[in-house]
Parts: structure tokens; C-alpha cells; sequence
């Protein structure tokens, strides 16, 4: 089905930070699949392992003990401090385990009708409950009756978050990304996120965050909210957990971490131990502190490259951004600025109509770092002189 409006290009192959198309052509890969390949593609220890996991066994089901995925929750929840873990199969349905926690957590504590405070500008998925959960109208529209049971607030905004929690008797959770990604690659006040911990300790809610594309060493930790020295109750992650084998995971903390029993929650295909395998060597290579500290120096890099090349260029709002997680804010919508980097060998993504987004592969070189600067500096410059 035309879900998607497909860029004019097909890749063949990938080697760390490079793809080659159809006909040969080579490009520095900016995007990772949207922050799936963290590790760069044709990862030899992702390759080796899911090679030798899917020649001994590919699937048995949840019925049964599974060792890798054994093995991965001791590591991710090691990782992300964090008490139990639950495996699904995309960050969707990580969300949808958070969602239907932060329910149980409601009604074991008598709330009949328990809603969930969720950001303007938000993404968290397509199914009907995260879809609900997303800010934006133009995901939503065609799609109602949406699911009942989220109160929206401005991203940011400790205020707005405090009058819901005197308003409102119902809420029992809020949901949030560290930094929104699809909305634009925005970055709160650093306030904000210990704030809303504090709120939450306040008010008995769960706090939950949306990792999904913050997670797995994006933004220079293993997981954004290391930056800070709280623990959310619940995190949900996906994308890079694999490298590009499909793997979602909610992980949760104290009470949250104990709600589901047995029949409460399911998948078939979540955990197994193809994609558990993988997830254990993703993991592995992240834990070493390597890929995080790289991606916190090249973050840097990158951004003082781009705001040195960009300084005198009217029409640049912001470089922001955190480790290898960067938009560069126009003042005009820039979808087309997408084709024109592919046409000069690079990936880049547009998301928010007016935010430039690049988020890199984690094993880019600094070589590759400065051909990133430089092209995206030269392609902005003569998109702002020329429009
Ligand atoms: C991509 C993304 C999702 C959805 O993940 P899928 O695997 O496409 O279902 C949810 N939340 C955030 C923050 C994302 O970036």
C-alpha cells in the first residue's frame, strides 16, 4: 500500500557509515534507518551472530525459556538500571506495554478511568493507543475514534504539567520523549526532565519515557536520561536495539516493574531468540563506553562545524541537539534539501517541514564527520542564498 512517498533510490549494500545504490553509487549514511544502525552496517559481531544464532535456532515461543533473551535482559536492565524488561517487536508495541502498564497502575490503586499526560509535538508510534498518544493532528486525522485516556501538554513546560496535576484526579502516568525526534529534534530546558520526576514523586504517577530514538548511545550516554541523576519507572526502546533486526523492549523500575503476571501481556515473536541474540551483542558492544563517548566528541564536532559554517547564513535558526541526535532549524520549510544531498552522496532526513535532521551511525570517523559538516554546510547555504 502507498504508505510511504519513496525517495527515487535502492540500496544493495551498507559498510559501516556507507551504502551503495543500484547502480553503484556510494553514500555517507546520515540516518542509520532513523536511528536503527547505530553500529553501522554490516556490523562483523551483529553479522556473526545472527548468522550463527538463526543456523541453531530461530524461534520457539514464550512458552518455553529462551536464553538469549535471558541473557539480554540481565545486560539491558544492568544498562538502563532498571528492574524487568518485557520484549516486543517494534517501538510501537514497547509503547503499548508502557500504556497498558501505566492502566493496571491505575486501577490497582482504584481509578476507574486513568489517564496518561502526553506532549504536544510527541511521537510514540501508528497502532490506535500510541497513535492517540502522538501530537500530531496530521497522523491522527481519518483515524478517529481515537483511544480515550491522554491529556496533552505543551513539551517542556513544567507549569503546564503542574496545573493538569491540580486539575486533574485521574492522571496516573506521563509519557514523554527525552528529546522529540520526530517533532523536530527538540531539546527541553535542563530542568525540565528532573522536574518532572520531582512532579511524579510528588503525585504517585509513573514516569515513562519514550528511548526509542534517544536510546542505545544516540545522545552520548547509553540512554538520555544518564545525563541526569534520576531513573524513570518505565523506559521503552526499539530502533538501534537491534541494528536493524526487529526488537522493541519496555523495561520498568520499583513498582511499575511488578504489575504484569501471567496472562496480562503477550507476544509471539517478542524476545525470541534470533532477534534476543542480536539485541545481546548490540548491547554488549554498547556497554564497552566506547560508542557513547563517540558519539558525545563527534556530537560536538558536528555541531561546532555546522554553527561555524552556517554563522553568517541567514535563515538558520538553531543547531541543536545532544551526541549524535542534531537539527538544524530553518525558517522555511526544507523537504527538498533531502534530494539534494542524496544527489551529492548524502542521507539526511527532514522532519517538522523546517528541521534538518542527522542522526549518524555511532562508528562515523571523523573524516566522515567533516564531510557531513561540510556538505550539509554548502547545501543550506546556497538552499537559503538561492530561495
Ligand atoms: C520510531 C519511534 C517510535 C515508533 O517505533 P516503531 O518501531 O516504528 O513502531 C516510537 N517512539 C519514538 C520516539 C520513535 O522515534
Amino acid at each position: 500500500m502507498s504508505t510511504y512517498q519513496r525517495l527515487p533510490v535502492t540500496f544493495v549494500r551498507g559498510d559501516g557509515a556507507r551504502l551503495w545504490d543500484t547502480a553503484g553509487n556510494e553514500y555517507l549514511d546520515a540516518l542509520s534507518g532513523i536511528s536503527v544502525c547505530n553500529l553501522g552496517h554490516a556490523h562483523p559481531a551483529v553479522t556473526s551472530t545472527l548468522c550463527e544464532q538463526a543456523g541453531r535456532l530461530i524461534h520457539t515461543s514464550n512458552l518455553y525459556g529462551i536464553a538469549s533473551q535471558e541473557a539480554l535482559g540481565d545486560v539491558l536492565t544492568e544498562l538502563a538500571g532498571m528492574d524487568k524488561v518485557f520484549f516486543a517487536n517494534s517501538g510501537a508495541e514497547a509503547n503499548e506495554a508502557a500504556i497498558k502498564l501505566a492502566r493496571l497502575y491505575g486501577h490497582q490503586r482504584g481509578i476507574k478511568a486513568p489517564a496518561i499526560v502526553v506532549m504536544e509535538s510527541s511521537f510514540h508510534g501508528r497502532t490506535l493507543a500510541t497513535l492517540s498518544a502522538t501530537g500530531s493532528r496530521k497522523a491522527q486525522a481519518g483515524f478517529e475514534p481515537l483511544v480515550q485516556g491522554f491529556v496533552r501538554v505543551p513539551f517542556g513546560d513544567l507549569d503546564a504539567l503542574a496545573a493538569v496535576a491540580a486539575n486533574q484526579s485521574d492522571v496516573v502516568a506521563v509519557l514523554a520523549e527525552p528529546i522529540q525526534g520526530e517533532g523536530g529534534v527538540n531539546v527541553p530546558p535542563s530542568d525540565y526532565l528532573p522536574g518532572v520526576r520531582e512532579l511524579c514523586d510528588e503525585r504517585g504517577w509513573l514516569m515513562i519515557l519514550d528511548e526509542i530514538q534517544t536510546g542505545m548511545a544516540r545522545t552520548g550516554r547509553p540512554f538520555a536520561y544518564q545525563h541526569h541523576d534520576f531513573k524513570p519507572d518505565v523506559m521503552t526502546l526499539a530502533k538501534a536495539l537491534g541494528n536493524g533486526v526487529p526488537i522493541g523492549a519496555c523495561l520498568a523500575q520499583g513498582a511499575a516493574a511488578e504489575l504484569f503476571g501471567p496472562g496480562n501481556h503477550g507476544s509471539t515473536f517478542g524476545g525470541n531468540p534470533l532477534s534476543s541474540a542480536v539485541a545481546l551483542t548490540v548491547c554488549r558492544e554498547i556497554s564497552t563506553g566506547q560508542l557513547w563517548e563517540q558519539a558525545a566528541r563527534l556530537g560536538n564536532r558536528i555541531k561546532q562545524g555546522l554553527l561555524a559554517a552556517l554563522d553568517d547564513v541567514d535563515g538558520v535558526q538553531e543547531v541543536r541537539g545532544c551526541g549524535l541526535m542534531i537539527g538544524i532549524q530553518l525558517d522555511r520549510p526544507c523537504g527538498t534539501l533531502v534530494l539534494q544531498a542524496m544527489q551529492r552522496g548524502l542521507l539526511i532526513n527532514v522532519t517538522a517541514d523546517s528541521v534538518i535532521r542527522l542522526l549518524p551511525p555511532l562508528i562515523i570517523d571523523d573524516a566522515q564527520a567533516d564531510q557531513l559538516i561540510q556538505t550539509v554546510g554548502s547545501i543550506v547555504r546556497d538552499f537559503l542564498t538561492a530561495t
